[in-house]
């Protein structure tokens, strides 16, 4: 991030440290890297698999396991940021059952490439790694070197995937400092959770969600564009919650119901039953169709539990 870069690098200015003799080694390590850098590289291996100016050499060890790896020249970058590559030409000297053997991917000349499930080992695989071959000179790449060189291939694209890369990581850094301030602003009971939040070009907040869990358990999604917007809905009034009343409806019809069913059943001199709202129903029922049949039985009016008529529906039905 270039900020915190700037923070270290302006650390180390004003610290005004005068270089010791671990600095002098380090630089003069430094001068013999840059000089062995420099010296153009026959080969390079990854793992069991290698690299001249002319072929990837993958082999196949572990039985079959592992390798022989991909090489594959890198010429650009889509605008989603993925590496745009080419294959190159093939020779498969395995065995029939690919289990042992070799591959040469041949070279196309200067450029980038990439390297990938190849044998590190008899025992694993590989990290992806690139190369550049250019002219006499065949170097590994690292990754800063790489995105320098997708930088030139696709500036567009790498400058899209970069201000991408820009923006999560502004928001990742935005969340837990938007969800502190959000917090604050909770009722009593109340917990505000920022479930997502979404940053403009300029690297500033754009929409937040949060989720207000609310003191009665339900919870609600407010979606807005600042801070501003947040507190004003939230000082807006509550009002009564909508999962609430549904359910206290849902409740109230079906007592009704039940004291409509009890009603038509004492209209016929019968006993109200006991039991739950759901059993006292289903019993009412199973009653009513056993006074169909038998108008004159003293169970109609012995048996006041709905669960003596639930149980017994079997034999009182037939
Ligand atoms: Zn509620």
């Amino acid at each position: 991030m270039p900020r915190a870069y700037q923070k270290c690098s302006g650390t180390a200015y004003w610290s005004g440290r005068i270089p010791n003799c671990t600095d002098l080694g380090n630089a003069i390590r430094l001068i013999a890297f840059r000089i062995e850098e420099s010296k153009p590289v026959e080969t390079i291996s990854f793992g069991k698999s290698s690299v001249d100016r002319e072929y990837f050499y993958g082999v196949v060890t572990g039985g079959g396991a592992y390798g022989p790896g991909i090489c594959e020249k890198v010429v650009g970058m889509s605008a989603r940021g993925d590496l745009i590559v080419e294959r190159l030409p093939l020779r498969d000297d395995r065995s029939g059952t690919k289990r042992s053997g070799s591959v040469d991917y041949a070279l196309t000349g200067d450029g980038v490439y990439r390297a990938y499930g190849y044998a590190d080992s008899n025992r694993s695989e590989g990290p992806e790694a690139f190369f550049e071959l250019r002219g006499d000179a065949l170097k590994e790449l690292s990754r800063n070197q790489l995105n320098e060189h997708l930088r030139a291939m696709s500036p567009e694209n790498f400058a899209k995937m970069e201000h991408a890369r820009c923006k999560v990581a502004r928001r990742a850094e935005l969340l837990p400092e938007i969800q502190a301030e959000v917090t604050e602003f909770a009722a009593d009971g109340e917990r505000l959770e920022v479930t997502t939040i979404n940053v403009d070009d300029q690297l500033q907040l754009s929409r937040l969600t949060v989720t207000r869990h609310k003191s009665c358990g339900h919870f609600s999604e407010i979606s807005v564009n600042d801070l501003d917007e947040l507190i004003a809905n939230l000082s807006a009034p509550l009002g009564v919650c909508t999962y609430c009343e549904a359910h206290a409806a849902k409740t109230r019809a079906a007592q009704e119901a039940l004291e409509r069913l009890q009603g038509t059943a004492s209209e016929k001199n019968l006993p109200p039953l006991s039991g739950s709202m759901r059993q006292i129903k289903w019993a009412l029922e199973i009653r009513h169709g056993f006074r169909d049949k038998n108008p004159g039985s003293p169970l109609l009016k012995r048996a006041t539990t709905a669960k003596y008529w639930i149980e017994h529906r079997d034999s009182l039905q037939s």
